[in-house]
């Protein structure tokens, strides 16, 4: 079924471990993993893109036209990955959700209010002047996440 991450072997590896993170947490919330669930996961590992329930369900439903999943699934699994923070979401306004996977490489980003969309950057000096303050502030940095909201490029003009 991963098609996409015997590619990579590096990636085949973050997988494995992503997948039997997410079986240990269906465990604990007393849920069984079934090959919907799985592939919600593996949809968002593969996908590069921020994604709503609805655009993750419709990926799914191109990708595996025979497979039945109800978007309650969908809406539901992602909740449970978000609380135990395996997802992240970013609001883009009376829009809704996006979701990505925290597992991606550390990024911040620009939302869009009107359109929804969502352009990713990093910028080392952010970073470090986080870091920075942080460490002058006797703060032990775990994560952090940045999300910049205004009115993009195509929606300006
Ligand atoms: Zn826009
Ligand atoms: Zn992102």
């Amino acid at each position: 079924m991963s098609d996409i991450t015997t590619n990579f072997d590096d990636r085949i590896v973050e997988y494995e471990q992503l997948l039997s993170d997410f079986k240990a947490l269906l465990k604990s919330n007393s849920l069984k993993f079934t090959i919907q669930r799985e592939v919600i996961l593996e949809t968002l590992y593969d996908s590069d893109e921020h994604l709503t329930p609805e655009s993750l369900h419709n990926l799914i439903q191109e990708k595996f036209p025979d497979l039945n999943i109800g978007i309650a699934t969908v809406y539901r699994t992602l909740s449970l990955l978000e609380d135990s923070n395996m997802v992240t979401s970013l609001y883009f306004g009376a829009q809704g959700k996006k979701y990505e996977l925290g597992a991606k490489n550390h990024h911040d980003h620009l939302i869009c209010t009107n359109c929804g969309c969502i352009t990713e950057f990093v910028d080392e000096q952010i970073e470090e002047r986080q870091d920075k303050i942080a460490n002058e502030l006797g703060f032990k940095m775990q994560d952090h996440s940045m999300q910049i909201y205004g009115i993009c490029k195509n929606c300006r003009n």
